[in-house]
């Protein structure tokens, strides 16, 4: 396997390269310092702006100028760096300025230094923005090289895992249980892993396998907060899908492969890479990301398209970048793409959007070069509005195309949801008149009448179920197919056009 690149590489290749303004987004200024100083230490001269200090020492942070006790502004201390032309030779690091990157005044000053930089007016110089918030002014987007911080190795989590235990002088803690901790820690940095570390040991003093649902929980906030994945906790199984069977077979294949990794490989079979899953909506594609999840018994991490587009030029990539690095990181996982036509809609005509248009390719080139165990399910209900070129053979494994739910399709959704709410009824409902009444019922209006059913039951004060409740629920519901009918039958004809596998039998 290719070994990733580090912050470290980056920072070197970007040094070599000459480029004029580097933005690490991350907020492990210690550990971001110590790369930068092994980067670029002597023979340049690193100087730090931030707000508490204004222009400071690098390494003591101590400011250089303490008259008033006031910091310098970074207005002011930019326009002297230009005006006293000592910017030779200098890295100048800035931290806490994402809210002067909103400033007229600073990002020009920026822009200044940046294109002395590139023109070469000055030399060896950069400018390196350390922040944990990510603000690209459009005018300074073309000098920006935005950078993420590293996530840490699966030998690395266990080194941090195995310093905690010692410096708490924990009892022995099994190398099983370190080990499961360090893969439930997987995705994360330094400093939240020993947060969460220190928050779990502060309950009881001990690392303990009752902490590893404690840990997971707390890496779900982390997740959140990096505010472009999700993960979705798993509360569907493959049992909890009506019908789809081909689809479901092709899972539990490609499942195989998955929880056998190694084996597979040395038998030469390639990493899974994902499913493309198009069709009809409420009929099971979001239920089948959920439940695939459940089977390879992996994490299921969410990419939420309409947060991943940043109100900033060069934000949204970024943000994808993020995702796929997090993703990667975290895996084995499987990573659920919803709506995928949402994000890609229009590529290559006239509506599509230079954004969206490099957004795109990003995701392709990973998809095209992925390595990692992280499985892409990426769900959409329009096809026809997706770039030709993600349907193309070695994005996805394969495309599957999910239509209404045939009859034994109904009768096993129907099966499905009353098992699960009443199941003690379920042998006195008379499934085959119910299935007969809903063709053209979508798995959700399946869904839907069962709860109606059983809600009206109850409100009824009735002891039991009955096959009625549903068949009054059923009249009063507008099928699927009756509210989309042109679009079902044209989608349905875009679908046999494509020759694509259909998910059921
Ligand atoms: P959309 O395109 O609107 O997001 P979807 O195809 O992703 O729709 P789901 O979210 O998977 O639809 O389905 C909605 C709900 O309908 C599910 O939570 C599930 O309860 C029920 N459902 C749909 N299809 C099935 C099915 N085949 N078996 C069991 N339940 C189903």
């Amino acid at each position: 396997m290719k070994k990733k690149a580090t912050l470290k590489d980056k920072l070197i290749r970007y040094r070599d390269a000459g480029l004029p303004i580097i933005y690490i987004n991350t907020y492990e200024e210690d550990k971001t310092d110590q790369i930068i100083s092994a980067v670029f230490g002597s023979p340049l001269k690193i100087e730090e702006w931030n707000s508490a200090s204004g222009l400071c020492d690098f390494k003591f942070k101590n400011p250089y100028n303490t008259a008033n006790f006031k910091p310098e502004a970074l207005e002011d201390t930019l326009r002297n760096l230009i005006k006293k032309g000592i910017l030779d030779r200098t890295i100048l690091v800035l931290k806490d300025v994402s809210a002067y990157l909103k400033e007229s005044a600073v990002i020009a000053l920026l822009k200044q230094i940046a294109s002395k930089i590139s023109s070469g007016k000055v030399e060896d110089c950069m400018v390196i923005i350390v922040s944990p918030v990510l603000v690209i002014p459009p005018e300074l987007e073309k000098y920006i090289t935005v950078v993420n911080q590293d996530y840490m190795e699966f030998d690395e989590i266990k080194k941090v895992i195995v310093n905690f235990l010692t410096a708490n002088e924990s009892k022995p803690v099994s190398d099983e249980l370190i080990e499961q901790i360090a893969i439930a820690l997987k995705g994360l940095t330094e400093y939240e892993i020993e947060n969460i570390l220190a928050l779990a040991w502060s309950t009881n003093g001990d690392l303990t396998k009752k902490d590893l649902q404690f840990v997971f929980e707390q890496k779900q906030q982390m997740i959140m907060k990096s505010g472009v994945l999700e993960m979705v906790p798993l509360n569907e199984d493959i049992n909890s899908i009506g019908g789809l069977e081909n689809l479901k077979d092709w899972l539990r294949r490609k499942a195989k492969i998955f929880n056998n990794i190694n084996k597979a490989a040395e038998y030469g079979v390639g990493m899974p890479k994902g499913v493309l899953i198009a069709g009809v909506p409420g009929c099971g594609k979001s239920l089948t990301a959920k439940a695939a999840a459940t089977l390879f018994e992996v994490p299921l991490l969410k990419l939420d398209m309409g947060r991943l587009m940043g109100k900033y030029v060069g934000e949204s990539e970024s943000n994808m970048r993020r995702a796929i690095e997090l993703a990667d990181a975290i895996s084995p996982c499987v990573l659920w793409i919803d709506e995928l036509e949402k994000a890609f809609a229009g590529i290559g005509n006239s509506n599509g959007s230079e954004v969206t248009t490099r957004l795109f390719g990003t995701f392709l080139t990973w998809m095209q070069e992925k390595n990692t165990p992280s499985f892409v399910i990426a769900t959409a209900n329009d096809i026809t509005k997706l770039p030709p070129e993600l349907l193309r053979k070695g994005r996805f494994d394969e495309i599957f195309y999910v239509g209404l739910p045939n009859e034994s399709e109904r009768k096993k959704i129907f099966e499905v949801h009353i098992k699960k709410k009443r199941p003690t009824d379920f042998s006195n409902i008379d499934i085959v008149k119910l299935v007969s009444k809903t063709n053209g019922y979508s798995g959700a209006d399946i869904e839907g009448v069962v709860r109606d059913g059983i809600e009206n039951s109850f409100c009824d004060d009735m002891d039991h179920l009955t096959t009625e409740y549903i068949i009054k629920a059923i009249d009063g519901t507008t099928s699927l197919s009756e509210i989309m009918k042109d679009d079902l039958s044209n989608m349905a004809d875009e679908y046999k056009k494509r020759n694509l596998k259909n998910a059921s039998r």
